[in-house]
């Protein structure tokens, strides 16, 4: 059962998703820490030792918007929440959804779905759902006399550089002008007018996401990618109408597992935390409707700027959690953050 938190009127809505073990932990007889009660509410059972050694599990509980087992579908899972926001672009809004956790506990296949390339005929993921309705609200008779039009953007940032994943991950400068205003100087925005064709891109862009790395240790998980869906006015000046980012972001892991004296792991490691610390505090500001949002911290919340800014703002995190015991420390990492996004 799912709570009946008014979705649509809140500005900052904050999941959690558990997936479900997998073959290779069954086989180890992994144990499943993570319970989901209802009502958006979640367990951690946490293994802790007393002063005599002896085990135990302690409960953590936390309480989100909304609470994924590990049954919920991808069609699910995005009802509850990028489909309102599809539907405030709309009404002219700047939204955002983020899917948040460590590498592995569903990010991929909860944004992407079958579009990440691996899967035949898996589920649909919220990138192609919320491609879906973008037409089917285009081509609805409410919004057919605003004359509007989609555009699809598609890029990576990897170690705080932009590389545009609809252009041969082409590497571009982020600039802001005089008037705090954002730009990816070159992006491709690609003109849609199917969701077929947004799904094309998606898979393109997702390809070229996993090939012709520009680093040796460049991965997808130690990217942020980005799609953008924008509206825009058909006339002459073809003016932004509303903004739909859709971000699968970096895993979180932290730097528990850089044992590595590797240089270049550490600087990626640095980079991912400032970045994601950056997105924590700028959703905490738009939450709070302080007037001082600290975009400029990292790059990802530069070209994030239009999402944190103005009463048209809107965000949703689903925070993605593994529910075997040797995950549990990340998965405690990813909740403890979650939770202080829902604190704002
Ligand atoms: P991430 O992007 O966070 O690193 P992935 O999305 O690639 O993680 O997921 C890791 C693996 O787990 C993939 O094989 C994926 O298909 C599987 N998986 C993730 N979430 C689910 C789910 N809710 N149901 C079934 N399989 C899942
Ligand atoms: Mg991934």
């Amino acid at each position: 059962p799912l709570s009946t938190t008014d979705h649509v009127t809140r500005r900052i809505c904050v999941c959690v998703r558990k997936r479900p073990l997998n073959n290779k932990e069954i086989t180890k007889k992994e144990i499943d820490v993570v319970s989901i009660p209802g009502n958006g509410a979640l367990l951690v059972h946490e293994p802790k030792q007393k002063v005599d050694l002896t085990k135990y599990l302690d409960n953590q509980v936390f309480r989100f918007d909304y609470a994924f087992d590990e049954t919920s579908t991808n069609d699910l899972v995005y009802k509850f929440t990028a489909k309102p926001l599809v539907q405030s672009i709309f009404d002219g809004a700047m939204a955002t959804c983020f899917a948040y956790g460590q590498t592995g506990s569903g990010k991929t296949h909860t944004m992407g779905g079958d579009f990440a390339g691996r899967q035949q005929n898996s589920a649909k993921g919220i990138y192609a759902l919320a491609a879906q309705d973008v037409f089917t609200y285009i081509n609805h008779r409410r919004y057919a006399n605003m004359d509007l039009s989609a555009y699809v953007s598609f890029f990576e940032i990897y170690n705080g550089k932009v590389y545009d994943l609809l252009n041969k991950k082409a590497k571009l400068r982020v600039l802001e002008d005089d008037r705090q205003q954002v730009q990816v100087v070159g992006l491709e925005e690609v003109y849609v007018s199917t969701a077929e064709e947004v799904i094309k891109m998606i898979q393109m862009g997702s390809a070229c996401r996993t090939s012709g790395q520009t680093s040796a240790n460049a991965n997808s998980s130690r990217s942020h990618a980005i799609l953008q869906i924008v509206l825009r006015r058909n006339e002459r000046s073809s003016t932004l109408h509303g903004k739909f980012s859709l971000v699968d972001l970096a895993g979180n892991e932290r730097g528990t597992d850089v044992s590595s004296n590797d240089r270049s792991t550490l600087v990626e490691t640095a980079e991912i935390n400032r970045s994601l610390l950056a997105l924590k505090e700028c959703i905490r500001s738009l939450g709070k409707n302080s007037d001082h949002i600290p975009f400029r911290m990292s790059t990802l919340t530069k070209v994030l700027r239009d999402s944190f800014i103005g009463e048209k703002s809107r965000t949703c995190m689903i925070a993605m959690v593994s529910p075997g015991m040797t995950s549990c420390e990340y998965t405690m990492n990813t909740l403890r953050y979650a939770d202080s996004v829902y604190d704002a």
